[in-house]
């Protein structure tokens, strides 16, 4: 199975819902409890719940936009202790713990901590299973902040706002795991090639994930060493990306304003090449 750290029995299981979500419910097998993040469709989650026979502690909320938050309160009706968390700016459907920026959760042996990352929505959260208790890489699941090559639409912040989002991201450490919150990565990949043609990491990616999407599979989990080596929106810094976008910075200004305006112009470019994602 996905995820599966051996040593300490973690398991990371994405669960496909609606046309391109992914859920994912991560269980510390040897108490039998388990997280989900984003549970947009209960019957689905508790299907898994049952052929795991894992107890359901936490909900963790991304976002409140229905294709994430949806199915909160059905779990909730099924699992009367479970908590929802999330963040309180963000009308999330049943919510019981609200959460600030880098509030740590502990699930069995699980150590979740909350990341504060606006712009998709004003209270979009993501969230950081620490890999150091459980001797695995750190996994991020990261809603519609970050996706394989991508980045989510700007709907309620600026690209100022945004850029912070995404730059929290890329303080994380190269090995930690990415679980998006949905499977984008073949059209991303797509966009990506018209912004920094000549990046060989991105077309190693494309072929692996052609054949992923080949056979239906997940193309989660990427890791965020990959991520920065061909994601345009964790590669704002690239003059390569500059010239493609031709944008220059500025006499009087800053490193962090510049980025923005690229990172402005990227979302821009990407809203039009394909009009949903
Ligand atoms: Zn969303």
């Amino acid at each position: 199975m996905l995820g599966e750290n051996r040593r300490m029995r973690i398991k990371i299981i994405p669960i496909s819902v609606l046309s391109d979500n992914y859920s994912y419910l991560i269980i510390d097998t040897e108490s039998s409890v388990a997280v989900v993040v984003d549970p947009a469709d209960p019957e689905a989650v508790q299907a898994f719940l049952e052929k795991e026979g894992v107890m359901l502690e936490a909900i963790f909320c991304t976002h409140k936009h229905w294709d994430h938050s949806g199915g909160n309160k059905g779990l909730k009706r099924l699992h009367n202790s479970c908590r929802v968390y999330g963040n309180a700016t963000d009308n999330i459907p049943g919510l019981t713990h609200p959460l600030s920026d880098k509030d740590c959760v502990t699930v069995g042996r699980m150590t979740f901590r909350a990341l504060f990352t606006p712009g998709h929505t004003v209270g979009h959260m993501i969230y950081l299973l620490d890999g150091r208790a459980i001797r695995a890489p750190s996994s991020l699941f990261s809603g519609d902040l970050v996706f394989l090559c991508g980045c989510g639409r700007m709907f309620e912040g600026s690209a100022t706002t945004m850029l912070s989002s995404l730059d929290t991201v890329g303080s994380l450490s190269d090995e930690t795991l990415l679980w998006p919150g949905h499977e984008y990565a073949e059209d991303n990949l797509l966009f990506a090639a018209e912004v920094e043609p000549r990046n060989t990491a991105r077309e190693n990616k494309y072929q692996w994930v052609q054949q992923q999407r080949g056979q239906k599979l997940c193309t989660s989990p990427s890791t965020i060493g990959e991520e920065k080596e061909y994601n345009p929106f964790l590669r704002i810094h690239s003059v390569d990306l500059h010239q493609a976008l031709g944008l220059q910075q500025y006499q009087d200004e800053d490193w962090t304003q510049f980025r923005a305006r690229v990172l402005g112009e990227l979302r821009r470019l990407k809203d039009v090449y394909k009009g949903k994602k």
